[in-house]
């Protein structure tokens, strides 16, 4: 079986800016091509997990997401690196404006749709892998497939630890980046 690290997009691996409208816009952040460098080495499927009620909401096409996505590959390749697969939730439950987007889905974060999907794609073992995110939705996501938990202080990271309260909302591990996160659960395996 596999491990897998499920990795949110924004706040995460690229800066949050909003709803990305324009390819231009996606930036890494400084040590994010280190992050998933140690991953890969380390043997880790890289899955990306990404809430994107933007397409519900009107903001941004799906077909733009999916030209994200491959964006991304396109710059991780130049280091010869790649994540394995994008696995995204366009729909949402009250504030969709396009009908079709419009559910109270399985895919949307907190909830695990995403991760059982990559897990019969990958056959992944939930326990030994983690999710790296920098908000509670994240946290909860994790907890909620039975992996390990980062939180990452980038992104929306700062603000959404102010709203731990509970032992739901803690997450094994609080790291400054993304990059961090990766080092202390590659090495607590
Ligand atoms: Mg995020
Ligand atoms: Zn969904």
């Amino acid at each position: 079986m596999n491990r897998a690290a499920f990795i949110d997009r924004d706040g995460n691996l690229i800066h949050e800016v909003g709803y990305i409208s324009s390819l231009d816009r996606i930036k890494f952040y400084t040590r994010s091509i280190k992050a998933v460098k140690l991953l890969s080495e380390s043997g880790y499927k890289i899955i990306v997990v990404t809430n994107q009620s933007g397409v519900a909401r009107g903001y941004i096409p799906e077909s733009f997401v999916k030209n994200a996505h491959k964006k991304i590959n396109a710059m991780l390749a130049e280091y010869g690196l790649k994540i394995d697969a994008f696995y995204y939730c366009p729909h949402h439950p009250k504030k969709a404006v396009i009908k079709k987007y419009l559910a109270d889905c399985s895919c949307r974060k907190p909830k695990t749709g995403m991760i059982e999907a990559a897990v019969k794609r990958f056959n992944i073992d939930l326990k030994k892998s983690f999710t790296i995110g920098d908000k509670l939705t994240d946290v909860h996501l994790g907890k909620n497939a039975g992996t390990k938990t980062a939180l990452v202080l980038t992104g929306y990271g700062k603000e959404e630890k102010k709203l731990i309260k509970t032992d739901y909302d803690r997450p094994d591990i609080v790291a400054k980046d993304f990059y961090q996160a990766v080092r202390m659960l590659v090495k607590n395996k």
